[in-house]
Formats: C-alpha cells, sequence, structure tokens
C-alpha cells in the first residue's frame, strides 16, 4: 500500500519495499559478513529431536510416546519466543521459571527439552549459522550507527507492526536512534482500547520511543463512513449507524453457492471496467474454501491468484513426497501410487501406463499394491517394484542413507527442480516453486543431522517432519488479477471492493489448539504468550474495513455437511453497531456459461437467445455455432417424424460405410440388437463408438455369460462317448458328476481372460460354485459378508436340475456351429431364403440340441442358455427375438441324417441365472397350434422378416427405437439424452416410421396386427 501511494506521487526508484527481516539481513551481513541463518526447517528438526529425547526419558510429563508433529509446532514456536526474549541457555530458562507459579513438572519438562534443543544447537549446527534472535540482536547492538552504514537511506517507514516481539523492539529502538523513522498504525478509536486493544503493544513502544504522533483521517467518503463504523465496535451503547451500499451482508444457502455469488459480482464488476487490481477476496477459512475457490473461478473465467498461506502437501511437488512416503509403508496403497502416477510433476512413465494402473487398480478394487503388478505389462511391473524396493531404506535404513535415497528419487528420477520450473506458469508455478525449496529445506535439515542418533526409523522422522508444513507465496504475482488472500494478509492492503467470504466463527477468528501445557506457561509468563486471536481479529477485521471502498461479506447458511454454520462474533458485533441485516435469497444472475445455458433453456425460443448471446459476445462464434446446432438436433429429435438427426442415412452411403460384405453373415444378436434400437446399433456397429471402460469389480454380464456357457457345453462335451448319440448322467453317480462339473469349472476360470479379485469377486464364485466339492480347491473364500454364499449356487443347482429331468431326451450337441466364419469351426455358409427368393446369411451356435427317439416320432429340442433373465416367447413371436427360430432353422444343418425333417422341433431358453435361478419356460413351438405351423413361420415369417430387416439395414434405417423405452434398454443407453422415448410420442413415430416404408417394423408394435392374423394372411 505504501509502495502503491508512493509510486503515484513519488519516483517509485527511490522507495524500496522489504521485510524487517529482509533488511536486518542485509544490515547484518553489512556488519558482520555474509551469514547463513538457521532455517525454519533445520529449527523445527532441532526441536523434534530434542522432544524425541525428552519423551524417551523414563520421568516426565512428556516421557513416554514420540513427539508428534502438532508438539513439535507448539515447542519449536515456544524456542523462538525464549531465543526472541534472549533466553539463550536451559539455566536462563530455569531462572526465569524460578519462584513462578508454573506447575513444577512443566517448568522442568520445558527446560529439559530446551537443554537439549540447545545441545543439539551446539553440537550440529554450524558456528557461522545465526538464529533470527541473533541476527536482530548483533544489529540493535552494533558498534556502528546504522546512518554511517547506510548513507543513502534518507528516512525508514514502519508498516505493518501492531505487535512487536522483545528481538523487534530493540531493532526499532535501535533505528530511532540512528535514523529518521515514521511508523504507519492504523488505529480506529485512538488506541488501547476496543479493537485497538491489541494494537496497545505498538503504541507503547511508539510512546516510549517519543514518536510524534500525526493523526490522520480518512479523506474520502467510504473511508470516513467506515471510519464512523470501526470507531464504534465494541463500544458500549453505540447509536445505530446506518450502512451505505458500500458495505453488504450476503447470506447463501452454501458455502459453495457464497463463491458462486462472488464470481458473479466479480464478473459483473470486471464487465463494468473495473481493474482486478483493485478487487480482492478476502478468505478467512482458506483451507475450507480454496476447492470451490478454484473450480467456481476457472469456470466463471475470473482471472485469479491466490496468495493465500497453504500446506505443502496441497501442491504437487508436496503430494510427490507424501506420495512416496506412504509408497514405503510396508504393504504400500494402490492409491499411493495411482495418485504419484497421476501428478503433473512426475514423468516416470508414458500417460498410457498410468492410465492402465489406474484402470487395472479401480477394476481390481484392491487397496493394495501388489496385486496390480499381475495386471501390468513386465516393464512398468519392473519399474514399480523397484521403486519399491529403493524406498524400502526408509524404513530400514539410517537417516542418512534414506535422505540420500529420497533425494535421488526426486532429484535423478523425476527431476522434480525442472518439472516445478517447467510447471504452468505465474503465481501457479510459484507455489510449486516454493514448495520444491521447502522439500530441499526438509532434506538438508536432515543432511545437517545426520549425526543424531535416533529410535525412529527414517520413514517415521520423514513423516513427521513433512506434516503440516505451511507455504506462502510471496505477494507480488497478483498483477492483472484479482488476489484471493488470507485475513492476516490483507492487512495493511487497500482496495477498492474486497469481498470477505465464510465470515463464521469456525474461521474467524481462529484460535489455535495448543496443550493446556503452554496455556499454563502462558498464564504464568505472559511475556511467553504468542497473542490473543480474538483481539487480534476484532483489530484485522476493523482495519480491513477501514482500508477499502466497498465491502461485501457473505456467510452460509449451512456447512458443507449441512451442519448448521455460527457467524463470526465480529458479524454480531458490526450487526450490533450497524443494524445491517443480510440479503438473502437465490442468485440466478447469469454469470457463467453454465448459468447462460440454463437461462437458455427457460426461453421460448432457445435458438434466438443463442444467437443473442453469440451476437454479445457471450458466447464465442465456435460455441454458438454447437449450441445451435445442438438445439436444431434436439428439436428435430424432438417430432416424431424421420429427420437429418434421426439416423436415416442415404442407401449409397450404407453400401460404403457398412457394406454386405462387413454386416454378413448376421448373428442372431446382431439382429436382435439393430431390431432392439437401430440408432444405438449403428453408433455401436457402424460408427465402432465404443462404451466408455467402465470400471468392474465383478466379471461384467458379458463375462459371466461366456465363461458359463463354456462350463455347462465342456460338462456335457467331456462326458460324451463319441459311439454314443447323447449322454446319459444316469450312468454317473452325483459325487463323480459333482467333481466333474467342480474341475471343468476351476479350468475354464483359471483360462478365462478376465481377472478379478476382491469381496465382491469371491461373491460371485460363491454365488456360482457353493455346493460343489471343494476337492482340495479354494474356490471362493466363504463366510463373512458380504459374500455369505447360497447353499446351493448355480453349477450345483444345475446338475441336480439335470439330474431330475426325467423324459428320454439326452443331450446330443454342445455348441453347435452353423454358418461361415466361425472361429474352430469350417462350416459352410447358411442362409435363409426368404419367399422372394432373396437370401440372408446368418451364423452362429446353437447351445445345446437334446435328442430323443424312444417315442414314435424323434424329437429335437434346441436350448439357448441365458445367465439373464430369459425371454417372453411372445417376444420372438412379434419379430423382435431370433436366436431360437434363427437356431431352429440352422439344425436342419447341424443334425444328421433326417431328423430335422422327421422330428418334432422344439426350441426354448434355459435360463441359469446366478446364483441358483435355473428355469426352462415353454418352448417356442407352444405359440403354434402344430408342428406344420411352427414350420410355416420357421420357412416363411421368419426369412421374411430377417429380410426385411436386411433391407431396412441397407435403406440406411438407424432411426431410435421402435420398442417401448423398456423394452430397448433405454435406461442403459449412453444416448438417451438425446433420445425422446415417451410413450405418447412413441406411437406418433411409429406411425411415421410404417407409412414411410423403408423400415423393419416389427410385429409387436404394430397395434393392429399379431402372429395368428399374419400367419393367416400367409
Ligand atoms: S435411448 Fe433408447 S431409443 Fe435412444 S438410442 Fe438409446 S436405446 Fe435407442
Amino acid at each position: 500500500m505504501v509502495e502503491d501511494s508512493w509510486a503515484a506521487s513519488h519516483d517509485p526508484l527511490r522507495l524500496r519495499a522489504e521485510t524487517l527481516d529482509a533488511v536486518v539481513r542485509e544490515w547484518y551481513e553489512n556488519l558482520y559478513g555474509p551469514v547463513q541463518p538457521l532455517t525454519g526447517q533445520l529449527n523445527r528438526r532441532l526441536t523434534e529431536f530434542a522432544l524425541d529425547r525428552t519423551t524417551a526419558e523414563t520421568t516426565g510429563v512428556l516421557a513416554g510416546e514420540p513427539a508428534s508433529a502438532a508438539l513439535a509446532d507448539s515447542f519449536n514456536s515456544r524456542f523462538s519466543l525464549f531465543d526472541d526474549a534472549r533466553i539463550g541457555t536451559a539455566d536462563a530458562l530455569a531462572a526465569e521459571f524460578e519462584g513462578s507459579p508454573l506447575d513444577d513438572r512443566i517448568a522442568t519438562a520445558t527446560v529439559d527439552a530446551y537443554r537439549h534443543y540447545r545441545d543439539l544447537h551446539a553440537d550440529h549446527v554450524d558456528e557461522w549459522v545465526c538464529t533470527r534472535g541473533e541476527m536482530f540482536n548483533a544489529v540493535s547492538t552494533a558498534d556502528q550507527p546504522l546512518s554511517k552504514l547506510f548513507p543513502e537511506l534518507d528516512v525508514v517507514v514502519l508498516s505493518g507492526y501492531h505487535e512487536f516481539r522483545p528481538v523487534e523492539r530493540r531493532v526499532v529502538e535501535r533505528l530511532v536512534d540512528d535514523l529518521p523513522i515514521i511508523a504507519l498504525l492504523p488505529l480506529h478509536q485512538g488506541g488501547q482500547t476496543g479493537v485497538d486493544a491489541v494494537a496497545e503493544d505498538a503504541i507503547d513502544v511508539y510512546e516510549s520511543l517519543n514518536f510524534e504522533t500525526v493523526e490522520l483521517e480518512p479523506t474520502d467518503g467510504a473511508g470516513q463512513a467506515f471510519g464512523t463504523i470501526t470507531e464504534a465496535l465494541y463500544r458500549p451503547d453505540p447509536d445505530v449507524i446506518s450502512v451505505s451500499d458500500s458495505l453488504r451482508w450476503r447470506k447463501l444457502p452454501t458455502p459453495e453457492r457464497e463463491i458462486r455469488f462472488v464470481a458473479r459480482e466479480l464478473r459483473t464488476e470486471l464487465a463494468d471496467g473495473r481493474d482486478p487490481d483493485d478487487l480482492a477476496v478476502v478468505v478467512p477459512g482458506t483451507e475450507a474454501y480454496s476447492g470451490y475457490v478454484e473450480d467456481t473461478f476457472d469456470t466463471f473465467d475470473i482471472p485469479y491468484v491466490t496468495t493465500a498461506a497453504s500446506q505443502l502437501n496441497r501442491t504437487f511437488t508436496g503430494s510427490v513426497v507424501h506420495d512416496l512416503l506412504n509408497l514405503a509403508e510396508p504393504d504400500p496403497r494402490a492409491e499411493d501410487l495411482t495418485s504419484l502416477l497421476a501428478n503433473p510433476l512426475v514423468d516416470v512413465v508414458d500417460s498410457d501406463l498410468a492410465s492402465a494402473v489406474t484402470a487395472a487398480a479401480r477394476r481390481r478394487d484392491t487397496v493394495s499394491v501388489s496385486p496390480l503388478l499381475d495386471d501390468v505389462d513386465d516393464e512398468a511391473a519392473a519399474l514399480i517394484q523397484d521403486l519399491l524396493a529403493t524406498l524400502e531404506t526408509l524404513r530400514t535404513g539410517d537417516i542418512e542413507g534414506a535422505t540420500e535415497t529420497l533425494r535421488r528419487l526426486l532429484d535423478d528420477r523425476f527431476d522434480l527442480e525442472t518439472a516445478t520450473e517447467d510447471y504452468a506458469s505465474g503465481a501457479e508455478q510459484a507455489v510449486e516453486g516454493r514448495a520444491y525449496d521447502l522439500v530441499d529445506e526438509v532434506l538438508s535439515s536432515f543432511e545437517s543431522l545426520a549425526a543424531v542418533s535416533s529410535d525412529l526409523s527414517p520413514l517415521a522422522l520423514f513423516t513427521r517432519a513433512f506434516d503440516g508444513v505451511p507455504i506462502r507465496v510471496p505477494q507480488g504475482a497478483a498483477g492483472g488479477h484479482v488476489e484471493v488472500m488470507g485475513m492476516l494478509d490483507a492487512r495493511m492492503r487497500s482496495f477498492e471492493k474486497v469481498f470477505l467470504v465464510g465470515l463464521t466463527s469456525e474461521h474467524f477468528p481462529v484460535t489455535p489448539e495448543r496443550p493446556a501445557f503452554f496455556e499454563e506457561m502462558t498464564d504464568a509468563h505472559p511475556r511467553f504468550d504468542t497473542g490473543d486471536e480474538r483481539l487480534r481479529g476484532r483489530y484485522l477485521f476493523a482495519t480491513l474495513l477501514a482500508n477499502v471502498d466497498a465491502l461485501t461479506i457473505t456467510t452460509p447458511e449451512t456447512g458443507d455437511d449441512e451442519s448448521t454454520v455460527i457467524r463470526s462474533p465480529v458479524l454480531d458485533e458490526l450487526q450490533r453497531v450497524t443494524g445491517i441485516e443480510p440479503e438473502d435469497g437465490v442468485d440466478d444472475r447469469v454469470g457463467s456459461r453454465e448459468d447462460l445455458f440454463r437461462h437458455v433453456a427457460e426461453t421460448t425460443d432457445r435458438r434466438a437467445a443463442v444467437s443473442r448471446a453469440g451476437d454479445r459476445g457471450d458466447l464465442s462464434p465456435e460455441q454458438t455455432k454447437r449450441t445451435d446446432r445442438g438445439l436444431r438436433c434436439a428439436a428435430n429429435r424432438g417430432t416424431a417424424g424421420l429427420t437429418d438427426h434421426d439416423g436415416v442415412l442415404a442407401p449409397e452411403t450404407v453400401a460404403e460405410v457398412y457394406p454386405p460384405s462387413e454386416r454378413e453373415p448376421y448373428s442372431a444378436s446382431r439382429i436382435e440388437r439393430y431390431v432392439e434400437c437401430g440408432f444405438k446399433f449403428y453408433a455401436d456397429n457402424v460408427l465402432g463408438i465404443e462404451d466408455p471402460d467402465d470400471v468392474e469389480v465383478v466379471p461384467t454380464p458379458l463375462e459371466t455369460g461366456s465363461y458359463v456357457h463354456d462350463v455347462l457345453e465342456r460338462f456335457y462335451a467331456d462326458l460324451q462317448d463319441e459311439a454314443e448319440d447323447g449322454v446319459d448322467l444316469a450312468a454317473f453317480d452325483r459325487a463323480t458328476l459333482t467333481a466333474h462339473l467342480q474341475e471343468i469349472a476351476v479350468e475354464e476360470l483359471r483360462n478365462a481372460d478376465f481377472d478379478y479379485d476382491g469381496l465382491f469377486y469371491e461373491r460371485w464364485k460363491a454365488e456360482l460354485f457353493a455346493g460343489l466339492d471343494d476337492g482340495g480347491h479354494t474356490l471362493y473364500e466363504s463366510g463373512v459378508k458380504p459374500h455369505e454364499a447360497p447353499e446351493e449356487g448355480l453349477f450345483a443347482t444345475f446338475l441336480d436340475n439335470e439330474r431330475s429331468r426325467d423324459g428320454a431326451a439326452r443331450p446330443h450337441l454342445f455348441e453347435a456351429p452353423f454358418g461361415e466364419g466361425l472361429p474352430d469351426s469350417d462350416a459352410g455358409p447358411f442362409t435363409v431364403e426368404r419367399p422372394n427368393g432373396s437370401t440372408v446369411s446368418v451364423r452362429g451356435y446353437i447351445d445345446r440340441v437334446d435328442v430323443s427317439r424312444d417315442g414314435e416320432q424323434p424329437t429335437l429340442t434346441l436350448y439357448d442358455y441365458k445367465t439373464g433373465r430369459a425371454p417372453y416367447m411372445t417376444k420372438t413371436t412379434g419379430g423382435t427375438k431370433f436366436q431360437l427360430p434363427i437356431y431352429l432353422l440352422a439344425a436342419d444343418d447341424v443334425v444328421d441324417g433326417d431328423l430335422f425333417d422327421q422330428g418334432l422341433l422344439s426350441a426354448t431358453y434355459y435360463q441359469v441365472r446366478p446364483p441358483n435361478d435355473l428355469k426352462v419356460p415353454r418352448g417356442v413351438e407352444s405359440k403354434f397350434d402344430s408342428e406344420a405351423e411352427l414350420r410355416r413361420f420357421l420357412d416363411d415369417i421368419v426369412p421374411e422378416w430377417l429380410g426385411r430387416i436386411d433391407e431396412s439395414i441397407a435403406n440406411g434405417q438407424f432411426h431410435t427405437s421402435l420398442l417401448s423405452a423398456r423394452g430397448a434398454n433405454c435406461r442403459y443407453c449412453d444416448y438417451r439424452r438425446a433420445c425422446d422415448v415417451r410413450h405418447h410420442r412413441k406411437r406418433e413415430f411409429v406411425d411415421e416410421v410404417r407409412d414411410d416404408g423403408a423400415a423393419y417394423v416389427p410385429l409387436r408394435v404394430r397395434d393392429d396386427e399379431d402372429i395368428e392374423a399374419v400367419m393367416s394372411d400367409d
């Protein structure tokens, strides 16, 4: 603020803005030569090791558990206070505590820890390393006058201090002796009391040094208005001060809505030409709000930078270290590996491999890394194993070797420094750069103290050291951006307009939790106090208010978890003084593209609204074009007729993109898929759009179906003696059959091309295997929920079902192929001929054919295994299911001799649905009065329908389903958002398509016809 005001009226080069620490260091170096300051991390390590020694003792209040990071933090700041207070030895501290009301045990433990700290410092820190206290003391007691040392200094302006530590106070005293000095101190109530209570210390310092006091009154209107408010805060019985529009309080339902509100306000301000540098967002609860700020401000295109303090672990650099430490644990977790590989700063494997590992981790639903190694290729597995083996040193080696390993990994393997330098730009890059420096500082601190012995493993030491390291990015990277900052950063800054977000008691003022230990010490020795956050909060709030032209405060009604929110006590006080009331209600202004689309959706003429948004520049030309096309598509899709957007292709196009050579021979399931929905068929089979790779924890229905089919096929095929006609189960006892089925099931599972593990997979196996003799195999891990096994699973139930079936029919053929081009089959082409002479080529496998020759007439029964629900037979006679009739037609090719011509035909589904839902419904023949009717259906109707389907495809009829939404399984379709499958519309659509005449319209959807009518017409 001083810098800006100076630059507005003076030569900017004549003013240098520096922190007091930087100035003191510069002066120190001028006085005594180059210095190496004691880094915060080295200091913290000394404290940690000192506490470890104290806690390792057998007596004392700290004896016992190793010190946590939080305890080390508390002691660390306390030791700094001792240093600042020039208490440089444990004996001096003991003397300070002598005769004090402080509990002896606390005094003894603190002195003890401080003694270890000082000893470690003396033994392991180079003598040229200086603490902050030492530097400040040396400068304040320098023999030479500072004015001589720095003749270029005309005047020192001291700003931003409302409290002083003893060492700082001594430097100020020295400055006053040597140089002209101006101190700036915002006061709201003349000092000492009310909101100024926290500044009492600074006032004492300045008064004792005989500073001449000059009071500056706010000159502008906002300053005066807000000045009246800050003057009245925390005063008894003030007159109510009316507030102007420049002070607002907006209540929003949730923290997220608060940020969206602020984002809309910012957009309006920026659109009105406000310079982003004049705006700021102050967020006292930066940790809680940072995710919302990032997401929402990006969505709203707000140019912003965050300079609020954060934690090392929240940076990408910090997470690399965090993940590596977790991976060094005995049974490393998969999520730490995937997080490491997904880190944008890590480039040890290519992105395909990183995605493959992530997909494998999701699919396997595994907690630990080891099962993943089977799922990735050898090279990747070796790389991961090598990394884990390297990290083992962190657990088993000494601290020196462990630090070296971690450094080698970060520097040589990951080249983290270069990665952080190349990462993004501006503030984001600055954050990562600072994070890297911090990591380096932590590792250097361990290198300096390598000789200190510790009972803890290097991993435990690293984990504690990296826990909760704060990171602060230097301000100044904000030019041209709206700055998002914490409350403390906002002091001594001025802006035209500020949004103060989340002013709740949870976030402001925050009293840090300190061990009770230190509360007592503070009570007994006020000079070791770190200050009253409540008073500090009042002062910071008043100072912020006094420094801005307009302030908008926001509060949420509930927290993230819908918990009730209590507003900050400073807001209560503001309300008491001003009577300000929150504005509430929904904020539905348009601030982002997302908002804009919501509004457009509500208008009657959406295309006109989009075009207007394009003209105004709210949508780019590309976005306007894309949205307009989308609207046209939606409108077309919403009508009953066939339009450009309903998947209707010209026959010439079909001939090119999906020629007969590609589509034929048809399989029954492909035909059924087309009949189910032409559009989905077009997307899947013609355009080749693949389903998103869903993450599964158990085999998919397709994988389950194929596995069960294989087991059931082999069960019979392996029993079949080639000399015999069919398998007679009665020839075997149950135990033999169970062992046989079990063996096949295990073998097929081993050969299956899927691989899962985890609790849900165990349940999947249990549902199939339960009741089969184990035979020494561990088929599944039975027992506890959630994979309690049924008593009899699918295979055991199947076996019982097969054994109990009477009748003379014997299983005869299994997975019998027909048609050309099938793997493991050299069968020739199989075609179905329409009454008009044209043909459709088909192929497939018949799951099972049972034959009985006992009666007068042989019977031929075809089965199609279904691991889902068996469809109703009316779907076959309704022209939407084709499996059974196609198999019946193909049976002529598959069975020997005249069995097909002579026999009674039957075809049905065999429902084998895990865990033990078995059903064999009456076959398709039951829908006809006689064998002759069935054969006529097969010979005339089915070929005609198949022919029409082929024609329909050739005609390019790929419109959406003519079936009901349920019949087409729209619920599971990825295109459902673009489809209007409502019932009343469906009727009109079917009529339109029927009239058009080019498409196959299943009998099932034709209200005016049924199979009998069709048969009698024939
Ligand atoms: S939602 Fe239904 S009608 Fe639309 S494409 Fe999918 S299956 Fe077809």
